[in-house]
């Protein structure tokens, strides 16, 4: 049987709920699942990409079967050095749908050998991103069970440095 690794890819600037949701329930459908972080840092985000990807890694100690990366260029690349065979992406709602089914098709175009697997969370989670994330946080909005304590801490720390600049 071979081996078979997905790959998450994603700002994750940051995790929230909404995407441990969806690395849950891939988790026991691929062998592996490679949750890979996009280096952006030209657009300026909130936190670096080792910085996220360091607040991943910690979440993911509870499944050994995920890990994390951080990857810059062309996603299709990514992947196929990775070994991997799928690509997944979280919907949250229509709205979601035509860039995701954009990219999926583009992706498809420059490496046929790599599957797109749309997933939902749940309910509860299809409202969140990272985006709504930091701005109700920077308003002191509480976050309590829509993004792990740890990653809490890390909100609050940023945005106290970013007071004190
Ligand atoms: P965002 O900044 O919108 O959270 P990311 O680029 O970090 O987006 O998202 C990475 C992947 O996770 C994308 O496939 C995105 O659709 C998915 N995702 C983001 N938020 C959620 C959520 N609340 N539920 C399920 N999937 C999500």
């Amino acid at each position: 049987m071979s081996h078979r690794i997905a790959v998450y890819p994603g700002s994750f600037d940051p995790i929230h709920h909404g995407h441990l949701d969806i690395i849950e329930r891939c988790k026991d459908l691929f062998d592996e699942v490679i949750v890979a972080v996009l280096r952006n840092e030209e657009k300026k985000p909130l936190f670096t990409s080792q910085e996220r990807a360091d607040m991943i890694d910690e979440l993911l100690d509870r499944w050994p079967n995920c890990r994390v990366e951080r990857f810059s260029g062309l996603l299709v690349n990514f992947v196929d050095e990775m070994g991997a065979c799928a690509v997944v992406r979280g919907l949250r709602a229509v709205s979601d749908f035509e860039y995701e089914f954009q990219m999926a098709l583009m992706n498809r175009r420059l490496n046929p050998r790599v599957a797109t697997l749309f997933m939902m969370p749940k309910e509860d989670y299809s409202f969140l991103s990272s985006r709504t994330v930091k701005e109700v946080f920077s308003f002191g909005a509480n976050l309590k069970g829509l993004v792990p304590e740890s990653v809490l801490q890390h909100l609050k720390r940023r945005f106290e440095d970013l007071q004190e600049a």
